[in-house]
Formats: C-alpha cells, sequence, structure tokens
C-alpha cells in the first residue's frame, strides 16, 4: 500500500462530490474491524453505512451551497473547501464559521468529527510552517504540501493522540510493554517505523489519519519515541481499525433517526510496523516542540472554531426539540419547564457570544494567519462539556415516560394501529406526528447513540479535569490581574481598619 510523498495530485479537482468519497472508500478500503471480521466495503456493511452515505452527502450539500461553502483554490484556481482557507481579515474567518454551519445544520451537531475538524487543524499546521521548520525544514515544508495536496483532494481525514488505557498512573514508555503506545521502532533514511496502539481515532471512515502529537509528553529522554506528527492514508499496509459496536441498530429513519443516519464510529487503531516516510511526517522526537505544536501553530484555535460551530448547531437542536416536546403535551404551563427551556436558550446564546467573540477579536497572528481569539474559545470548549448533558438531562426530563411509550415503525403498520392512534395523541399532536418527535427525544436522550454522544461531549476534547488544569495555568496572568484588584481592595480594608481609631 503507499504511503508515496504527497504532492498536488494533476487529477485533484478541488472540492469532491458524495460519489467520489464512496468510489474512494470502495477502491482503497482501509482495514477496519468490526465484531471480529474484517469490513469488505465500508458503504454496504450494516454497522457502518447509514454514516457512510452521511458523509457522502455532505459533500453534494457542500456544492448544493457552493457559495458559502466553497471559494477559489489560490494554487489551482478550482472551488475547494471553505474549511481549508487561511483566513487574512475577519470577514474571511466569518466565512469558514458559516461554512462549517451548513454541514453542522444538516447533522444537527450530531457528527462532531465532520471531516472540516481536521481540515482546520490541518490548516493551521501548514500555517505556522515555519515553527515546524524549526526543528527541520523538511518538516514545514511536509506540512505545507501535505495540505495542499489535501485542499485540491478534498480528502477526510481522522486522526488519533492519545495511547491506550492501560495504566494511566505511568508514562507510554513505563507501561508493562513499551511498545503497547505506538512508538517509533525503527528510523531509515527512508522514513520511521511505527509500532503499537493509539486509543481512539473517530470517523475511521475517512481518507487518512493524522497521528498528532500527544500534548502531554514529559519527559525529553523516555518520551522521545513516542513524540511525532505525521498523515498517512487510512488504507496503508500494517494500519488497523477495530471499531466500537455500532450504535446504528440497522432500522429505519423512523424508529432512529439519529443512530441510522450520523453514526460517524470510533475504532482504536494498531499500528503493525507501519513505514511512514520523511515526506508525510511534520514533528520528530521532540517532546517540547510536540507538546507546543497546536497553540503555536495556531492549529487548536482553528479547530475549536469548528467544534463552536458544532456546539451551536446542537444547542440549537435541543432548544427546538424541547420546546416541541413542551408544546405537544401542553407541559408549557409549568413554571420549571419554562426555566429549562431559558436554559437551553441561554446556552445557545452563550455559544453563539463566544464564535462571535472570537471572530471579533480575531487578530493577525505570527504567520500573518487571522486567528480566532483563543480566550472565548477556551471557555467553549471547558464550559460545554458540561452544558451538554444537561441538555440531555433536561430532554429525559421533560419527555419523561414519553421517552419509552414509543412504538415503532412496525406497530404503526401492524395490526393495532387504530388503537396506536388513539392511545398515543398528544394535546397539540396527532398520535402520527407526536411518535416520531419522541422517538428523535429518545435517540437524542437515552439511546445507545444520545448516550455516546454525551460520552464524546464530555472527553473528545481531552480529560475535562486537564483541560480546567491548562486554562488556569494558561490565562494565569489575567488571573493575576483580577487578583490584584481584589488584593488592592483587601489592602484598601485593612489599612483603613489600621488607621482608625479603634471602635469603643
Ligand atoms: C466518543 C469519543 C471520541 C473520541 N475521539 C477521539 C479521536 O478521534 N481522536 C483522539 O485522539 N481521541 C479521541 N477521543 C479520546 C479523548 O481524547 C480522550 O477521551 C481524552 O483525552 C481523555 O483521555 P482518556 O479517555 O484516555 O481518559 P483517561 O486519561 O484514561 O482518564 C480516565 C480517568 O482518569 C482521570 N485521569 C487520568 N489521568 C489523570 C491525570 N494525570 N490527572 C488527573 N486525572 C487523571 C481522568 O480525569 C478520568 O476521570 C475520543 C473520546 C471519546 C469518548
Amino acid at each position: 500500500m503507499s504511503t508515496a510523498p504527497k504532492s498536488t495530485s494533476k487529477d485533484a479537482l478541488g472540492a469532491r462530490r458524495g460519489a467520489d468519497v464512496l468510489r474512494r472508500l470502495r477502491e482503497s478500503p482501509p482495514a477496519i474491524w468490526y465484531r471480529g471480521e474484517q469490513v469488505k466495503d465500508v458503504t454496504t456493511h450494516p454497522a457502518l453505512r447509514g454514516g457512510v452515505h452521511t458523509l457522502a452527502h455532505l459533500y453534494d450539500l457542500q456544492w448544493q451551497h457552493a457559495d458559502v461553502t466553497l471559494y477559489a483554490s489560490p494554487s489551482s484556481g478550482h472551488r475547494v473547501s471553505r474549511a481549508f482557507m487561511m483566513p487574512k481579515t475577519h470577514e474571511e474567518l466569518a466565512s469558514i464559521s458559516r461554512a462549517m454551519k451548513v454541514w453542522q445544520d444538516h447533522t444537527h451537531g450530531m457528527m462532531g468529527r465532520v471531516p472540516d475538524y481536521i481540515s482546520r487543524a490541518m490548516t493551521g499546521y501548514a500555517a505556522g510552517a515555519a515553527f515546524l521548520s524549526e526543528a527541520d525544514p523538511r518538516f514545514g515544508a511536509n506540512a505545507i504540501r501535505y495540505y495542499e495536496y489535501l485542499r485540491e483532494s478534498d480528502l477526510s481525514l481522522t486522526h488519533t493522540l492519545i495511547p491506550p488505557q492501560a495504566n494511566r498512573a505511568v508514562n507510554a514508555a513505563k507501561q508493562a510493554d513499551p511498545f503497547l503506545a505506538a512508538r517509533v521502532k525503527e528510523e531509515t533514511d527512508a522514513g520511521i517505523v511505527i509500532r503499537g496502539c493509539r486509543m481512539l481515532a473517530t470517523l475511521p471512515i475517512s481518507d487518512e489519519i493524522m497521528v498528532f502529537p500527544s500534548t502531554l509528553l514529559k519527559s525529553p529522554e523516555e518520551d522521545a519515541p513516542y513524540a511525532f506528527g505525521f498523515s498517512i492514508p487510512n488504507h496503508t499496509q500494517g494500519l488497523r481499525f477495530i471499531c466500537r459496536e455500532s450504535v446504528d441498530y440497522g432500522r429505519s429513519h423512523f424508529d432512529h433517526p439519529l443512530g441510522s443516519r450520523f453514526e460517524e464510529m470510533d475504532a482504536v487503531v494498531i499500528f503493525d510496523d507501519v513505514f511512514v516516510p520523511w515526506e508525510n511526517i511534520f514533528l520528530y522526537r521532540d517532546v517540547k516542540r510536540c507538546n507546543e505544536a497546536y497553540a503555536r501553530t495556531g492549529a487548536v484555535a482553528h479547530m475549536t472554531q469548528q467544534v463552536v460551530v458544532k456546539n451551536i448547531a446542537k444547542s440549537e437542536f435541543m432548544l427546538g426539540l424541547a420546546s416541541l416536546l413542551v408544546n405537544s403535551i401542553g407541559a408549557e404551563v409549568f413554571q420549571h419547564i419554562q426555566e429549562k427551556l431559558a436554559e437551553l436558550w441561554v446556552n445557545l446564546e452563550t455559544m453563539k457570544a463566544f464564535l462571535r467573540t472570537a471572530e471579533v477579536d480575531a487578530k493577525l497572528d505570527e504567520w500573518g494567519v487571522m486567528r480566532p481569539a483563543w480566550n472565548p474559545l477556551d471557555a467553549a470548549r471547558n464550559l460545554f462539556p458540561r452544558l451538554y448533558p444537561r441538555m440531555v438531562e433536561i430532554i429525559q426530563q421533560i419527555g419523561a415516560s414519553g421517552l419509552v411509550a414509543m412504538p415503532t415503525e412496525a406497530d404503526l403498520k401492524g395490526p393495532l394501529a387504530e388503537d396506536i392512534k388513539h392511545y398515543y395523541q398528544a394535546a397539540r399532536a396527532e398520535a402520527f406526528d407526536r411518535i416520531p418527535l419522541f422517538r428523535l427525544a429518545w435517540d437524542t436522550a437515552l439511546s445507545a447513540f444520545g448516550s455516546r454522544q454525551v460520552l464524546y461531549e464530555r472527553f473528545f476534547f481531552g480529560d475535562p479535569v486537564r483541560m480546567a488544569g491548562a486554562l488556569v495555568s494558561g490565562h494565569h496572568r489575567q488571573i493575576e490581574e483580577y487578583a490584584d484588584k481584589v488584593r488592592s481592595f483587601v489592602r484598601e480594608s485593612r489599612d483603613e481598619a489600621l488607621e482608625a481609631a479603634p471602635r469603643a
């Protein structure tokens, strides 16, 4: 399997359509394993095809909204995805959010890993190529060439960062087997060989994988063999993806409205002596640089912009869903229900405000790219993991038993159809309208699909505990400023007290 040096293919014509996505997955199938068997064709496999066809549809959608989602490539002139744009102005930056919202509106934020997430990351890495070149001039050039290849070919990527969850008390080198976590096994003139495992990659049904450096490396010597950043095709020899059980039950859109459409899949990634040519490598054996790369290149800010666009679409969906549930059963008369709708509305407006501030306060960074302001994005990525589980809880509290008193499509078409029509009516909805609405609420708040969404929001951007720690140390100076203000106020009171005559 080829991991040949990347250069812009002469055949690349810019933005793809759904048929191109399906064709590539059939022609170059990654080694995806599901329940003990290697999947021959992800486009037809029952566990994966729902998500695969939605992914393909998103590529058609970008052509249906081409004015918003595409722009002219600076190199070829072809129309390419705006998710690859390196913005130079505030307007260009905001136009990227609008483009990303098209996909998120279609998936209601339920496919966090649509390809623009990593497209933004790779755009950030290429923008900050000079930072990568400080270690080795080849690395910066590789990042730019690879980014241009992605942009012109419109490929989708998954990514993987975390070592397997064996013993979290010690680093990768001190696990029972030093090759448990993916590490460099061999280095040659042509490239490196990787052996071991990475914990997770969402969207294994993509074209390529970006193996990002973990930002939590500590020891410059011990962690060096685990410190690298590269990208390779998913069908590379020796690369294997082991999927979790699908949350698509293989049922109709009526029965399983979200799971049947938006299963993006998560997989453990195994590197069985995978060869990576130097041309595909962006970072290598440099622990300090690996830890700094996201922030310095700007990749993390550009990725988080996508995350907040997703959060907005998801919050809009939760508010709309809750409002329909309330209306259908006449629950708006209760004050606590109004309070819950208000909470969902505030969550949505908070996310919108974070995005707007990140766009308006954006500045040209040291690479000449308009980088979204980090503070509001950092606030958003720390807040949403707490907001989303609460939003799901609100759906459960509003829906109550309605979330389980819910017949299937087969019941509606079966001999009890008349009973169902009668007994499942709601104050403001016929039974046959109420049932699909409550099935949607069940898939949001109760099904395997719904539970996985909650876990995703809690963890996908990192452990919330350590993210909070990073926030406090990252914003230390700002926090100190406020501490100074309070310190002055306390001193004033103290000085006043010391100067004043003792009270009788
Ligand atoms: C649905 C889903 C999709 C994901 N998709 C991807 C993906 O596409 N690519 C990718 O790279 N990653 C992905 N992740 C992984 C994600 O990055 C991790 O879940 C996250 O970084 C936390 O790591 P962990 O899951 O290994 O938890 P662990 O690190 O094993 O933590 C387990 C528990 O121990 C605590 N803990 C562990 N170490 C410490 C410490 N040093 N200090 C304090 N507490 C500690 C944690 O707080 C947590 O409570 C995904 C995760 C989920 C759930």
